[in-house]
């Protein structure tokens, strides 16, 4: 059957944030979702009283929503209820030092001094090259269609000093770990300021330095939440979608992107019906879009060369308190003892870390109506390494259960969780790739490893096939909320320049 407009298959944050922006420039949208609802990894679970967001739970960067919103004429805040957080984050350490991540940068550096007087100034050093790295990627690599060094800056043409002095401050010997452990000396202060490249579910020590930017971007611009959970993120943006007329599909599974002549035509469900479209948007994982949507020759000619390797995976439990925990925060971190074992069992020897950091949201702190009065809603992630064969979550996940709670216990004084649980529900990487159909059980997409190349993923308008365009974690700019909402823009954005050029072209003839 004919259609035509634009196909968009899957309806993450990516394929959200695309269907709006094309919508909101007058093009035709229908959306393919093989789950029932809209938002991907952005899901919720409700039970016997208790609300929990499933995936992301920390919100950075709200401009780009801001942004999206903006494209149809509308303010962000008509639809969306956002309170920015203090402290972002709360940190507990394995020696019971409790050190809170300010929203005011000011505190945060007097927090930090309070436990070692001598890394505030090492703290400001990192700031500064934090914010330089951010204006940087906000220069070169956002709002943009980008796949390699070439894409983001013209060196032959626009060479200059204020160019190189750019390309000089990306630091491109060295790792995210590397610069840090420049800028700072106690590993405390480290183990938090490594954390930010987890959004990106890669290690500090492979991770490139340009990546350290991701501080400012969430120091300078806040942590925030939506009220009613993360969930209101996609909620907000399918509302948007529908007043601009977007047709949704859920439940239906798209099995094929049929191409002609190197062009994208067609999508095929899993019911074996076809839509033809004038192009297309995957917000599908970009290497199984190639992998299994396309294949032949536009499969050889995206994988030729590179291994794509999958950024990292995760195990969440949700655990439904009677009584709540008052001296956690809205968001809390407990560190491993040691980042270099956790690192090293995660991300080179594959295996789950035996003392590992876990993440903990509790976010009745700002939304009491997530829980019963007086219980606690408590969401705990602790990454594990992406999926591989010998890996089997059912018959794991038990055993590390029993790790995770024993981390609670020994160091952020969660010693009597199990006697609070009144609900338990899992989320282990079998069934995050069995959900969002993801690289290998993979939260974030690709990993960032690297010190050149790390940064780069795959563009969003395809090179191997004409009228495809790649939108969501695992595509430019690359993973996060706020990162997969830019790249469904960018995917639009480019979509809508080829389309107008186009027609420009054809009128001209
Ligand atoms: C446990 C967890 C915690 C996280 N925490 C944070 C956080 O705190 N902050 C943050 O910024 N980010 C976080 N993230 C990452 C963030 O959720 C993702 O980067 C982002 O939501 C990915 O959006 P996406 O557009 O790539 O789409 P996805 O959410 O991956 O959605 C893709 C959609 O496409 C559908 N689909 C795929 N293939 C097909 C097909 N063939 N046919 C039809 N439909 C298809 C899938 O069903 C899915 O709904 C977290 C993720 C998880 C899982």
């Amino acid at each position: 059957m004919r259609i035509g407009g634009t196909g968009i298959i899957g309806g993450g944050l990516g394929g959200l944030a695309a269907a709006c922006t094309l919508a909101a420039r007058g093009h035709k949208v229908t959306l393919f979702e093989k789950n029932a609802w809209l938002g991907g990894k952005a899901a919720v679970l409700e039970e016997q009283g208790f609300r929990f967001d499933m995936g992301p739970t920390i919100l950075t960067m709200p401009r780009v929503l801001e942004r999206i919103f903006a494209e149809a004429g509308r303010n962000l805040s008509d639809y969306l209820d956002l309170v920015r957080l203090d402290p972002q984050w709360r940190c507990f350490y394995d020696d019971g030092t409790v050190l809170d991540l300010r929203n005011d940068p000011a505190q945060a550096r007097q927090a930090i001094g309070a436990i070692s007087p001598q890394d505030q100034k090492g703290f400001d050093d990192f700031m500064a090259v934090a914010r330089r790295l951010a204006d940087v990627s906000d220069k070169f690599f956002f709002w943009k269609s980008v796949e390699d060094l070439k894409d983001t800056m013209n060196l032959k043409a626009n060479m200059s000093l204020e160019t190189l002095s750019d390309v000089l401050s990306l630091r491109m010997h060295r790792t995210v770990a590397g610069q840090i452990k420049r800028n700072v000396a106690d590993p405390r202060v480290r183990q938090m300021l490594e954390h930010f490249i987890q959004y990106v579910g890669s290690s500090p020590l492979g991770a490139p330095a340009v990546l350290c930017g991701i501080a400012q971007m969430q120091l300078g611009e806040g942590v925030w939440y939506p009220m009613g959970g993360t969930r209101a993120v996609p909620l907000a943006l399918t509302r948007l979608a529908e007043e601009l007329g977007v047709d949704f599909r859920t439940g239906v599974d798209v099995t094929r992107i049929h191409t002609e002549d190197g062009q994208a035509k067609a999508l095929v469900t899993a019911e074996g019906e076809r839509f033809e479209f004038d192009r297309v948007v995957s917000n599908m994982d970009s290497v199984r879009t190639y992998k299994e949507l396309i294949g032949g020759t536009a499969w050889n000619s995206f994988s030729r060369g590179r291994t794509r390797e999958a950024a990292c995976s995760g195990v969440v439990l949700y655990l439904g308190l009677s009584k709540a925990y008052e001296h956690l925060a809205h968001h809390n971190f407990v560190f491993s003892r040691d980042p270099e074992e956790e690192f090293g069992a995660i991300y080179d020897k594959g295996e789950p870390a035996p003392d590992p950091t876990a993440y903990i949201a509790a976010p009745a702190r700002t939304e009491p109506g997530v829980a019963p009065e007086g219980g606690e809603a408590l969401y705990i992630l602790v990454h594990t390494p992406y999926l591989r064969d010998r890996h089997d979550w059912s018959k794991m996940l038990p055993a590390y259960r029993r790790t995770i709670l024993d981390k609670l216990a020994r160091a952020a004084g969660m010693g009597d969780l199990e006697e609070r649980i009144v609900v338990e529900r899992t989320l282990t990487p079998q069934d995050i790739h069995d959900r969002y159909k993801v690289l290998n059980g993979a939260i974030y997409g690709l990993a960032s490893h690297g010190k050149v190349l790390g940064a780069f993923k795959p563009g969003n308008r395809s090179r191997q096939v004409k009228g495809l365009y790649l939108a969501g974690g695992s595509a430019h700019p690359g993973p996060g909320m706020p990162m997969a909402l830019m790249s469904g823009w960018i995917a639009a954005d480019t979509l809508h320049q080829d389309a107008t050029s186009n027609a420009a072209h054809v009128a001209a003839q």
